[in-house]
């Protein structure tokens, strides 16, 4: 096992230079738990900007990107170009590029192989809605979802964290609780082991993502299956470094 701890921290579309000065000097003060992997995830048009300013312990992603590596697709960048600013890490799926920009799970699988081919690595988010949770399709949903990327990239999960967000727990203030996600965190486990691999099942690092902060991190990140957080609020104030350090 030894799955190392990930957090993420999912800027969206926030933050100017300043405020970006602001939360990277907050991340240099840390300390952050040196056995953690953290990642930032930036807005586009700062990308460049922040890796020359992002201490060497903090790795930076992109939040989108298109599933080729260039062409006519104005307004889209590539993993081709996020790997050209230095930067290693992309962002896809998630529920807002789901929800707001109509990605279906085939577009969001077939990103995620263009993304790995590329050499990114990938945080690859899933989640149900709360009408999905209440009509008991949580696993359903979740499941297909990790059918489509399965189908999209087989057994190369290398260079993938998973992280599961359900939807109506973020942004939101509602939390799941540590049992709702650890139920679903084995449930994707037991999934993977079934359809992918018994070794995939073990070694891919899953994430949790809704409305963490300071004051559940601790709870969540005991929880057997859970490797780490993806924090979307919390990710632009000082106590995301609390957030980092809560498996210590
Ligand atoms: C997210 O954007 O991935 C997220 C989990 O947001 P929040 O932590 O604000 O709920």
């Amino acid at each position: 096992m030894g799955r190392k701890f990930v957090v993420g921290g999912n800027w969206k579309m926030n933050g100017d230079k300043n405020q970006i000065n602001e939360i990277v000097n907050n991340l240099k003060k840390g300390p952050l738990d040196p056995n953690v992997e953290v990642i930032v995830g930036v807005p586009a048009i700062y990308l460049s900007y922040v890796k020359t300013i992002i201490p060497d312990n903090v790795e930076v992603a992109a939040q989108n990107c298109w599933k080729s590596p260039k062409g006519a697709f104005t307004g889209e960048i590539s993993p081709a170009m996020i790997k050209d600013v230095g930067v290693n890490w992309v962002i896809l799926g998630h529920s807002e590029r789901r929800t707001i920009f109509g990605e279906k799970d085939e577009l969001v699988a077939e990103k995620v192989a263009h993304a790995l081919e590329s050499g990114l690595k990938v945080i690859a988010c899933i989640g149900e809605t709360l009408e999905e949770r209440e009509s008991g399709k949580t696993e359903e949903v979740v499941f297909r979802q990790l059918k489509a990327l399965v189908s999209a990239i087989g057994d190369k999960w290398e260079n993938i964290v998973l992280a599961y967000e359900p939807v109506w727990a973020i942004g939101t203030g509602k939390t799941a609780t540590p049992q709702q996600a650890q139920d679903v965190h084995h449930a994707l486990r037991n999934w993977l082991s079934a359809n992918v691999s018994g070794s995939v099942s073990d070694a891919v690092r899953i994430q949790y993502g809704g409305s963490v902060t300071a004051a559940n991190a601790k709870e969540l990140a005991s929880c057997k299956d859970i490797d780490g957080f993806l924090v979307g609020g919390a990710s632009l104030k000082p106590e995301f470094v609390e957030i980092v350090n809560a498996n210590q």
